[in-house]
């Protein structure tokens, strides 16, 4: 294992290049025309950048309008809309003809992987970053280290004036599963595609595979089981009640628009919770309605034709799972009748969602600046006087910034608020000082 120590100083490392630091780099981008360029790398575990690539599924497709985009609420006259990325795809009139606001997801990660590959010389692929720590200069925290890996176990150190972290959501295990991290039967729903490749199911052979959850994810691994293995029998567990939609309605969706961000943080920390709350069910534990008519449908010919082939366990809790010799033994709750079974599958999804806690672990030996990691409008972390350097965080700000933080509702309009807190921190730090980059050059 080798380890190397850059000397260059960036202004800004980004943790991820996921579509929160990609539209960040396009608003940098932009505002260095006026305002000077930043010295900034991005860096992404991934080998190759993909947008959830294991979901990434025939049928699934964008569940919000393709205008929100990295730039078109901010700038629709940018060269990385999706409009231009059509266009110089050849595929905008096709497009149009389609007659739709929502591209297939395979094809929004193909216009994230154009804008991303603008940005080649600012970014860096095979790099885990797994912790910032503390620089000290004239006893304050003036600087960043942030300590990265790549697959084979090499360390880098790089320093830097500033770190956005967008590093997006972690899949979350439930307990009962999480001795079974290492059985090959059970996987969770973000590594669906490349799992499924190596099951016997693949090449014809019946299985017995239990989806667990109720959301979005649950309902595009049901309909994609169901369309793209015959040979498999397919149990739903849930413990909500039904399947519901989401609620995509136009008042209900106004939640996401730029403003919004504004009445959730301007509301006493204690009233934001439960306006949050409110509209949960537009993007948690819920599917689209045309997925659910879908699903419905199945199961409805299932009783016409006689044949049950898949089944639909609602009001069902899982109190233990365990790998057996004959397959992965579920120990079921029906949560209506308080009755107990036992079901054997060949395979079990975790459909359960994502948690958003990661920041915390990478921001460790920072911990005593950063106190309960309160964030500012701006997104920036607030430090105490000890700490000069500047942390930002994209998706990691739902509970004070509202519930287009995890999404792509924002990413246009946050990305640049973000941008212009940078430029004004850079500046204010390094007036006076020797600096990497040019951009007091240019600011008058
Ligand atoms: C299956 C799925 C479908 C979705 N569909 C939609 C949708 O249709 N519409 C919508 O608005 N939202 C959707 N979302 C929500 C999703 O969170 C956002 O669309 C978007 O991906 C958020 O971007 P991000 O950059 O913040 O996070 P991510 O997209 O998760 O990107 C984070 C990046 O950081 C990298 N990374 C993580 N840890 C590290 C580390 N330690 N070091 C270096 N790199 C790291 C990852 O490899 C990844 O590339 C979906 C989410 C999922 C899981």
């Amino acid at each position: 294992m080798k380890k190397s120590i850059e000397s260059d100083i960036y202004d800004l490392i980004g943790v991820g290049f996921g579509p929160s630091n990609i539209a960040l780099a396009v608003a940098i981008d932009e505002r260095s025309k006026l305002q000077g360029n930043l010295k900034s790398l991005f860096l992404d575990k991934q080998s190759d950048y993909s947008w959830h690539g294991n979901t990434l599924v025939s049928q699934s497709e964008l569940q919000i309008s393709f205008l929100k985009d990295l730039v078109s609420l901010r700038n629709p006259t940018s060269p990385y809309t999706f409009v231009n990325y059509l266009h110089t795809q050849g595929r905008l009139i096709d497009f149009i003809n389609l007659g739709t606001f929502y591209p297939c997801r395979m094809e929004f990660n193909d216009y994230l992987r154009w804008v991303a590959g603008h940005f080649s010389q600012s970014s860096s692929y095979g790099e885990e970053v797994v912790s910032i720590e503390p620089i000290f200069k004239q006893e304050k925290v003036n600087e960043l280290r942030v300590v990265s890996r790549d697959a084979l176990g090499n360390q880098y150190e790089k320093t830097a004036r500033s770190v956005v972290l967008g590093s997006g959501g972690t899949p979350s295990i439930p307990e009962e599963f999480k001795g079974l991290k290492d059985d090959g039967r059970v996987f969770h729903h973000s590594q669906y595609l490349q799992r499924m490749l190596t099951q016997p199911c693949a090449k014809g052979k019946s299985m017995r595979i239990a989806i667990v959850g109720g959301g979005q994810s649950a309902a595009e691994a049901f309909i994609d089981l169901n369309d793209s293995y015959p040979s498999v029998q397919v149990d739903m567990i849930m413990r909500a009640s039904a399947l519901k939609p989401a609620d995509s309605s136009p008042f209900v969706n106004e939640i996401f628009s730029p403003d919004f961000t504004d009445v959730i943080y301007n509301l006493a920390p204690e009233d934001r919770e439960g306006l949050v709350n409110e509209y949960h069910n537009t993007n948690y534990s819920v599917v689209d309605i045309e997925l659910i008519d879908r699903i419905y449908s199945i199961f409805y010919r299932q009783k016409v034709s006689d044949l049950q082939r898949h089944a639909f366990h609602c009001l069902t809790s899982i109190s233990s799972a365990e790998a057996t010799d004959q397959g992965v033994e579920l120990s079921l709750r029906n949560m209506a009748d308080g009755t107990d079974s036992t079901k054997q599958y060949d395979l079990v999804i975790l459909a359960t969602g994502y948690k958003r806690k990661h920041y915390k672990k990478l921001l460790a030996p920072m911990a005593e600046y950063l106190g309960d990691f309160e964030v500012g409008r701006d997104y920036r972390i607030k430090t105490d006087e000890r700490c000069d350097a500047a942390l930002y965080m994209q998706g990691f700000c739902q509970s004070t910034h509202g519930l287009s933080d995890t999404l792509l509702s924002v990413l246009a309009i946050r990305s640049d608020e973000i941008a212009e807190s940078l430029y004004t921190h850079l500046i204010k730090q390094q007036s006076g000082e020797m600096f990497s980059s040019s951009i007091l050059d240019t600011v008058e």
